[in-house]
């Protein structure tokens, strides 16, 4: 038997944006150089990471390089995470969802979904599929459904096999990829009207969207589950900067609390020698227990702002993703 912990396979890609107007017409200077395909050199110091993508990497290429491998573990019945870290504005957002409705600027998503339909469809017909899908938020440690803005504090249970799931969340059953996006827009649209500043809003929670797959073999009722959790984590940046006091002080440090237990459980996972991870250390990693640990795929990628303005966020962020290797 091997060591379950041994076993997990964390994937850390690093991924700079662009510079953008506002950057430019400020005179910011651009700071990455990147070298081979998994370097980038921010001021002398080089960052070695699975996967860097430049500036100009689509999200094609980003999809094809990553994402895609996944899809296909989670129909051979893995369970698999992919998270988005890094600071506001950094490409967080634009990683994981991108423009759903733009196959070009589509982003890893929307492009999961139209995968698992794709591979469904060449697949065995004698499998039958269920694939139901969750989205909800963690805003200082509070579990909010996406689906039914009624529930604004789910709490996380342990089911017969002590696997951890968000109790009471809603969960949606799918039959094509335009279904997926329908409840993503549905959740977008509900998470706008429930705040007065969605910018302020969304680099201060974590979006968790979830989809689970069940089949089953109509003869023999053999069955196959994976599941594959989606994680556009709150702005990783420091609170000074935003010169934040009193609530807004109390939440950035519990952001920053849940970012630095994500940090810690990755960091224990990847040196694999460790006996204890401290998955209850906060809810997010309490609910992706079963998804990051042993039988699992790992994916995380750390958003980087080119600009010099940016210079301490980016460096902390690259260290962060450094962690996990
Ligand atoms: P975050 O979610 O980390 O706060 P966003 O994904 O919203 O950041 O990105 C901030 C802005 O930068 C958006 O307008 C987005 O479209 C743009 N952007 C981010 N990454 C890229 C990229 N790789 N190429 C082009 N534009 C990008
Ligand atoms: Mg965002």
């Amino acid at each position: 038997m091997t060591d379950a912990v041994a076993e997990c396979n964390i994937k850390v890609l690093c991924r700079f944006r662009p510079l953008n107007q506002a950057e430019i017409l400020r005179g910011d200077k651009f700071l990455p150089t990147f070298q081979a395909d998994d370097t980038v050199i921010i001021a002398g110091k080089p960052y070695v990471f699975d996967r860097v993508f430049p500036t100009n990497t689509t999200q094609e290429q980003v999809y094809n390089t990553c994402a895609k491998q996944i899809v296909k573990d989670v129909l051979g019945g893995y369970n698999g995470t992919i998270f988005a870290y890094g600071q506001t504005s950094s490409g967080k957002t634009h990683t994981m969802e991108g423009n759903l409705h733009d196959p070009q600027q589509m982003g890893i998503i929307p492009r999961i979904a139209e995968d698992i339909f794709n591979h469904i469809f060449s697949m065995d017909e004698n499998l039958e599929f269920h694939i139901k899908v969750s989205y909800f938020e963690i805003y200082m440690e509070k579990i909010r459904d996406l689906l039914d803005v009624t529930k604004t504090n789910l709490s996380v249970h342990e089911d017969k096999n002590r696997v951890p799931y968000v109790k009471g969340c809603t969960e949606r059953f799918v039959s094509s990829p335009e279904e997926v996006m329908d409840v993503i827009d549905e959740g977008k649209s509900n998470r706008h009207v429930a705040v007065t500043n969605m910018n302020e809003h969304s680099s201060r929670s974590h979006s968790i969207f979830l989809i689970n797959i069940k089949q089953e073999h109509v003869e023999t009722e053999q069955k196959l589950c994976g599941k594959l959790y989606l994680v556009d984590l709150a702005g990783s940046e420091k609170v000074s900067k935003t010169g934040a006091a009193g609530a807004v002080l109390d939440e950035a440090k519990n952001i920053n609390k849940s970012l630095s237990s994500l940090g810690n459980v990755i960091s224990a996972l990847a040196e694999g020698t460790k006996t204890h991870v401290p998955y209850r250390d906060s809810k997010m990693t309490r609910i992706l227990q079963d998804s990051l640990g042993g039988n699992c795929r790992t994916t995380m990628f750390i958003c980087c702002s080119p600009s010099s303005y940016n210079d301490a966020e980016t460096k902390s962020t690259l260290m962060f993703g450094q962690r996990a290797k």
